[in-house]
């Protein structure tokens, strides 16, 4: 008779495959495996020995692994340890803090909130300014109050000639000291410098996006040609990556010609101007309202306003940082009232993790950080002003609910409601429902109705599931 031993990668997938199964269970587990190989082994005279007949033999083992699957989930100690866990603080705070990290992981680093609590706490641009009106000033003087000044606009624009792979995508028109105003440096090639409008007219600076999708990171892209509103434009520069004004992205920036900038949309023409050392906005403003009176007298230049780019930039957080801010303080009173250091402090932080949810997935994705052309906030961030301040009542009050049903001791989900009573208005035997601590710590009543008697009452109960007087 011949000696056959299990095949070792036959015995690594039964290893893997007991680990899954309950303890109590595996020992009879793997016998009975044991005796399937021998069986499998002992009626095939092949078994074994060949490649192909130990690759036949791996295939039947890796049965196992759905088998011990299968008694794993009907374990049914594993399932209540693993509720148990589920209706701990440290779960419910992990899930928050899971909730943050995701938004962090699709918004890039939190782009938007970044970039306003930046300009918030340590602003960037001093001395750079909006000027919201630039037709009283077009081919004007522009004061004594600023160093230098650059319009821009918007458009939708059409790319390319042949009709198949045209394409609309929004272009940006602008002064020839746009770029060097802001500092902005190029990925590749230059930005436009201050004799473009003369020797460069048809020149055009690429953004990153478009360089990289449209243009497929060409690095032989400065000098090419592209067309753009059926006129070719020379590609001299591609933007950097990280270049941000106003969350416009253009795909495409040329030179703006004053001759024509009546053709395009007002509400989307600004200008960015360096305001002069010891010059305030405000005086800026002033002058700059009194020139317009005199170019054009009866639209009065009353709606010229000139505002610091950093305080546009950080409206989003010294608008709704306030509100947060509010509602954090709302959930601190709560913590202080509802008893016990640990418990408040676990009130506290749940409270503030859901806000930090609900607000920052409104400053990454529902506009509430968003800047019109220019420098206004968008409709989306209005309406998201609105939407915050429900959702964070809601979560306040949706914190103080959760905490109620919560043991008083381990501060998990209290489980198993049950109803107790007839729910009669009996003074002294009210209806109500009743909950236990999935730790065993002790069950919280829930008394219904106008019962004189306290709507929420506490019984702790001892090791032996004794219930004590109710506290
Ligand atoms: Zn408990």
């Amino acid at each position: 008779m011949r000696f056959v031993r299990i095949p070792v990668e036959s015995r690594l997938l039964l290893l893997a495959a007991s680990v899954l199964v309950p303890r109590g269970l595996r020992a009879d587990w793997r016998m009975e495996w044991d005796g399937e190989i021998w069986w499998w082994i002992t009626t095939q005279p092949e078994a074994a020995h060949t490649v192909r007949e130990r690759l036949a033999l791996a295939f039947h083992c890796a049965g196992a692994i759905s088998d011990a699957f299968c008694l794993w989930f009907q374990d049914e100690h594993r399932l209540a340890r693993l509720r148990t866990v589920l209706r701990g603080p440290r779960a419910c705070l992990a899930a928050g803090v899971s909730l943050v990290a995701l938004i962090g992981t699709l918004s890039g680093g939190f782009e938007n909130t970044g970039r306003s609590l930046q300009a918030t706490f340590r602003p960037r641009n001093p001395g750079l300014a909006i000027l919201s009106q630039t037709g009283p000033f077009m081919g004007q003087r522009l004061g004594t109050s600023l160093q230098g000044a650059a319009v821009y606009t918007w458009y939708r624009s059409v790319i390319g000639a042949d009709s198949p792979h045209t394409s609309d995508v929004l272009a940006a028109k602008v002064g020839d000291q746009f770029f060097s105003l802001l500092g902005a440096k190029p990925q590749m090639g230059r930005v436009f410098g201050p004799d473009d409008l003369q020797s460069c007219p048809s020149c055009a600076v690429i953004g990153y996006d478009f360089w990289e999708r449209r243009l497929r990171a060409d690095p032989g892209v400065i000098g090419r040609t592209i067309t753009m509103d059926n006129r070719p434009f020379r590609v001299i520069g591609v933007l950097r990556t990280d270049f941000w004004f106003l969350g416009e992205r253009p795909a495409v920036w040329s030179l703006f010609d004053e001759t024509d900038w009546r053709s395009f949309p007002l509400a989307m023409t600004g200008a960015i101007c360096r305001l002069k050392p010891d010059i305030s906005p405000a005086r800026a403003e002033q002058e700059l309202r009194t020139l317009a009176r005199e170019v054009v007298p009866k639209e009065s230049g009353a709606w010229v306003t000139v505002d610091p780019l950093d305080a546009i930039v950080s409206r989003p957080v010294t608008s709704l940082g306030a509100l947060f801010v509010a509602f954090a303080g709302l959930a601190l009173l709560c913590a202080a009232v509802s008893g016990g250091v640990i418990p408040g402090t676990f009130l506290l932080a749940k409270t503030v993790v859901l806000l930090s949810v609900i607000f920052l997935a409104g400053f990454e994705f529902g506009g509430a950080a968003s800047i019109t052309g220019i420098g206004g906030t968008t409709v989306a961030a209005g309406m998201a002003f609105c939407w915050l301040i429900v959702a964070g009542c809601l979560s306040v009050r949706w914190s103080w609910n959760d905490q109620r049903k919560r043991c008083h001791q381990c501060l998990s989900r209290l489980m198993a409601p049950i109803r107790i009573g007839e729910g009669s208005r009996m003074l002294l035997e009210p209806g109500g429902t009743e909950m236990a601590c999935p730790r065993g710590h002790g069950a919280l009543f829930t008394a219904e109705g106008d019962s004189i008697a306290p709507k929420d009452r506490w019984f702790p109960l001892d090791a032996t599931g004794a219930v004590f007087s109710p506290q």
